[in-house]
Order: C-alpha cells, then structure tokens, then sequence
C-alpha cells in the first residue's frame, strides 16, 4: 500500500506500477540518484498530479486516466503491454528500456538453451542414476544453423554471442542488419530461409499486429525436421497447439519457451508436463533497477522538462 503521504514542493511525483517487483526497490536505487524523486502508486491521490509513468502492465485505462502525464517509461524493454491499451492516448510520450545488462542475460538464456541440446546434456544427466560411463559423438558447432527472428537490441546482441560460439547464424529483421558474424535476412523470403535452414529457430520478436500468432502450424511445418524452437520474444506469437502437433509428430525435436500466450502458464496446461518442452517462468531477461535504474531517472527528468526520454518508442510502429 502507498504512504499517501502529501508531496513536498521539490518532489518529483511518478506513477509507479508493476506487478513484477515492489515499488521500494525502485523507490530505493532511484532515490539514490536523485532524492527528490518520490513513487506513488496507482491508489494514491497524488499519482493524478504526476508528469511520469514508470511500469510495467498498467491496467487498461490507468494511463488515460491521469491528463498530468506527460509520458510513460515502459520497465521492460517490450511496449507491447502498454500499446495494447485501446484508451491509450495516442499523443502520450513512451519510453522503453534497453539495458546491455538485459540483452547478456537473455543471450546467456539462449546459450544455455541451445547448448543443453548441443551438449546432449539430457542424455548425459541420464546416465549419472545408471552409473554409466557413455560417450556419444560429439558436434561441430559450424555444421549447425542458428536462427535469430528479430536482431534488435536483444536479438542482435544474442546473434552476435551465438555466431562467437561458432554456430552459422541467420538474422531476420524488417531492415537489414549488420552483425558481426550473422548474415542478416529480412521480408518473407528471408523469413522461409531463416525456418527452412535452422536446427534452432530462436525467437526474439516483439508483439505487434504482424507477429501476434506468427508461429502456427504452417510455419513450424517450414521449419527443417528435426529443428528446435526456442521462444523468448512473447506468448502470443505461438499458436501452443500447433506447437505441441508439431513435437508429437516428431517434425520438432523439442522447444524451450520463456513466455506463453497465458502467463502464468495456467495449472494443467500441457506444456507443463509435455517431454520435449522446458518451462520458463518469463525470467530469461529480467528488468534490474540496479542496472537500469540511471536510464530510467534520465527519461523521467526528459520527459518532465518536454524532452523526448532516452529509448523512446514509436507508437506507430508498434514496438
Ligand atoms: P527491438 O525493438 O530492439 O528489436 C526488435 C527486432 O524485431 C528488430 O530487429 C525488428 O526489426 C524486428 N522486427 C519487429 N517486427 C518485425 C517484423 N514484422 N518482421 C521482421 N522483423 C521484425 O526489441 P528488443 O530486442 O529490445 O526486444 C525484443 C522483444 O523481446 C521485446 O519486444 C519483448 O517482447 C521481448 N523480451 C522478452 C523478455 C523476456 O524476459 N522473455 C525480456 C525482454 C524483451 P528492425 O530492427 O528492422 O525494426
């Protein structure tokens, strides 16, 4: 609950709301930086006073109902869950976060990922209860594609780590890219090779009109047999049940997924306790305020004083 505390003259009033980490912790490593900055929640009177929206997942109408503000720092570096508010009012200033601390978790996240399968570490593990000793042939990481879909700041940066381990790596993107390392492909065209070379099809998309349920049948039937989905961008670009015929009629090997159409992945759900799925809880790049805390103040202060914050996101493209 929110102090409700009457603001002081030289406080700085920002809305905070997230459902992903309390609002002290932000409280705390803001302060830091600038005392005067003072977080209100949605319940306090004071935060329809406030210029400034920090958050994540506000619910529809908490924006359009505060006309003090002047923009809205997304504490993600997806705005999906802002740009999805139909009162959203389209003049409202949206920053989003792009944090190097960010785009290094999620390439450890995908590293981790596609060596498990690369390293046959399940069929390793396995072994250890029976006490055999097994040696299986190993793999020459050069005879096997990688594809990135959507090299941005995150994507572009874990193409980059995956290409250092000596993968061949495909980019696909709306413009052309260039990454050390990555061959970079872009339109539909590109998208079909990018599916119809890779052992792993790795997904860092955002959610926008024309990538919401992008991965159905059709698409995971282009993918090469035997190919291995992994998912980081967000749940609604996959048609689950397309996914799950696709790995019970073996054209998939498997699928490790961070983020899925219902979050949290409801009780009973099949992915859950499906064999060839590994469940990620939406972690494989968490927001920090440790690290993002200096970019945050920064957008804040911009936006106050009516300049634009310092990631600043284009309404009309959609991400
Ligand atoms: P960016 O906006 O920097 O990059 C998005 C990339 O996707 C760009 O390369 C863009 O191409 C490409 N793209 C977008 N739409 C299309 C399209 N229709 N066709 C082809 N390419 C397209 O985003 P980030 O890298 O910062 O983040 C990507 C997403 O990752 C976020 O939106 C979020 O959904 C997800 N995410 C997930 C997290 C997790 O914990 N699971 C954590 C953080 C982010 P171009 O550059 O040419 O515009």
């Amino acid at each position: 609950m929110s102090s409700q505390k009457q603001p002081d003259q030289k406080d700085i009033l920002v809305v905070y709301h997230s459902s992903d980490a309390p609002m002290e912790k932000w409280q705390e490593w803001l302060s830091r930086l600038d005392p005067r900055i003072r977080l209100v929640a949605l319940d306090d009177e004071a935060s329809h006073q406030a210029e400034v929206m920090i958050t994540w997942s506000p619910p529809y109408g908490a924006i359009a109902a505060r006309p003090h503000l002047k923009g809205v720092i997304s504490l993600a570096q997806g705005v999906d869950h802002l740009l999805d508010d139909p009162s959203l009012p389209r003049d409202i200033i949206i920053g989003r976060l792009i944090d190097p601390f960010m785009s290094e978790s999620m390439a450890e996240w995908v590293m981790l990922a596609i060596l498990k399968q690369h390293r046959d570490e399940a069929a390793y593990a396995a072994a250890v209860p029976r006490q055999e000793w097994i040696s299986l042939e190993p793999r020459i990481p050069s005879d096997y594609t990688v594809s990135v879909m959507g090299i941005g700041a995150i994507g572009g940066h874990v193409a980059e780590k995956i290409a250092y381990f000596g993968f061949n790596v495909l980019g696909w993107s709306r413009t052309e890219k260039s990454i050390k390392g990555v061959t970079s492909l872009t339109g539909d065209e590109g998208f079909a090779h990018c599916l119809s070379q890779a052992d792993y099809v790795v997904s860092v998309l955002p959610l926008t009109a024309s990538t919401r349920d992008i991965y159905d049948a059709s698409v995971f039937q282009q993918m090469k047999s035997g190919a291995y989905f992994i998912n980081c961008g967000r749940g609604l670009q996959v048609m689950e049940d397309d996914l799950i015929t696709a790995l019970d009629n073996g054209h998939l090997s498997g699928a490790c997924l961070d983020v899925f159409r219902q979050e949290p992945l409801p009780t009973g759900h099949p992915l859950w306790s499906h064999g060839k799925v590994t469940v990620w809880p939406h972690v494989s790049a968490q927001t920090s305020p440790i690290t993002a805390a200096k970019q945050v103040l920064a957008s804040i202060l911009a936006i106050r004083d009516g300049k634009p914050p310092v990631n600043p996101v284009d309404i009309s493209r959609g991400y």
